[in-house]
């Protein structure tokens, strides 16, 4: 789960980050007056999960109240990497020495927390990474521990010089490191964390994702969730009991169990095919899940063919095979299906599908190249 920017920083400043003062609004006049308390210029910021929203226009700098309602007008309402701006946050601007990157994300090869940090800060993370490695430098945290003072001063060396500033930022990394432990996070970052002409260092930019295996165990959290700002699919589908994850694809699949779901997905890779989801309609499948899974599927107008790899055990292929026809009954779906079922119940399954005109395949194998090859012939 994506926290937006400014429940981000409150958890930041929840454990002592240094961050902005600041308000969100929803309207230009909220917007205005927010600005007005404030005083002085202030940064107007849409509140989307997305980044980059800087280069998009979504961060804008306001000299007044006034300027401050004009941007405001601008971005409520606007569309950042295909999601609408509804909110927007309105801090006071802060003069800007230098710009760093510092995160904590759970890196697997360690299977620890790791914090990376760079000097490299305001720019694309991902971007660095890439094209200039020996600027990214890291420190894998002990989580009985946290990140240890000598770990945190090591960090804080490649991001300053002055070792006020190092003590700074390295006591922020630490407690980003407990900020990151508290929500459950997958992800923490600030980026950027900003050195001011005065010296002080602060977190100008805030962002975490949550863990949502996590989030049964920390209520606070879970209620931080803003459905409204999610992809509508993955909204539906979670509240169906799927496990639904968007890519950019054009396989559309269709599993029952998330190992199954990965083979898949690899599976239709291996065949030079672009998966255009992962989806685990789970272990006891009933027909209405299958209906809210194509219906989800086929939603995506990336999606050029859809694949069903069903192995029946707890799963019923019967139960599975009605889901088909139902949806087919109800949903006006033009796009190519392949079946792949076998397991409890399969005979009867091949019944169903072929009173309504499908075809089943028992080979998994056969099944994914015939789905990559439809897809292709469609795109
Ligand atoms: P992002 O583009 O979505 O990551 O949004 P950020 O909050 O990181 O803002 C993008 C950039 O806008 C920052 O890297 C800064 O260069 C600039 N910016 C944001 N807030 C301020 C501010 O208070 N003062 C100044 N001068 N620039 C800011
Ligand atoms: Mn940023």
């Amino acid at each position: 789960m994506n926290l937006h920017e400014y429940q981000a920083r409150a958890l930041l400043k929840s454990v002592g980050i240094p961050v902005p003062d600041g308000d969100v609004a929803t309207t230009p006049d909220e917007v205005a007056s927010i600005a007005k308390r404030l005083g002085g210029t202030v940064v107007v910021k849409a509140q989307v999960h997305a980044g980059g929203r800087g280069k998009a226009g979504g961060v804008k700098l306001a000299k007044n109240a006034d300027e401050a309602h004009e941007h405001a007008e601008k971005i409520l309402g606007m569309q950042i990497k295909g999601l609408m701006v509804e909110k927007v946050l309105v801090v006071p601007a802060e003069e800007i020495a230098s710009e760093s990157y510092i995160g904590v994300i759970v890196d697997r090869a360690s299977e620890k927390p790791v914090v990376m940090v760079s000097p490299a800060g305001g720019v694309d993370i991902e971007e660095v990474a890439a094209q200039t490695p020996e600027k990214i430098f890291k420190q894998v945290v002990d989580p009985r521990y946290g990140l240890l003072p000598h770990q945190a001063m090591e960090l804080g060396f490649e991001l300053y010089g002055d070792v006020k500033q190092v003590r700074q930022a390295g006591r922020i990394m630490q407690l980003l490191v407990r900020a990151f432990w508290n929500a459950g996070a997958s992800l923490a970052e600030i980026n950027p964390l900003i050195s001011t002409p005065a010296g002080d260092i602060i977190a100008l930019d805030a962002k975490i994702v949550v863990d949502d295996n996590e989030l049964e165990r920390r209520p606070d959290i879970a209620q931080l969730r803003d459905v409204s700002a999610e992809a509508a699919s993955e909204v539906e589908a979670r509240e169906a009991g799927l496990s639904y994850i968007q890519l950019d694809g054009n396989v559309g699949c269709c599993v029952n169990g998330a190992g199954l779901a990965m083979a898949t997905m690899d599976l239709v890779k291996y065949y030079d095919g672009e998966p255009a989801n992962f989806l685990d309609i789970g272990g006891s499948s009933n027909p209405e899940k299958v209906v809210t899974a194509l219906r989800i599927i086929t939603s995506d107008s990336n999606v050029k063919a859809i694949l069903f790899n069903i192995f029946g055990g707890i799963t019923r292929c019967d139960d599975v095979a009605n889901g088909i026809v139902t949806a087919a009954s109800q949903i006006d779906i033009t796009t190519p299906i392949v079946i792949r079922l076998t397991g409890t119940n399969e005979d009867e399954a091949v019944r169903i599908l072929r009173g309504a005109g499908f075809e089943a395949l028992t080979d998994m194998d056969e099944a994914v190249q015939q789905a990559v090859k439809l897809a292709r012939e469609a795109a």
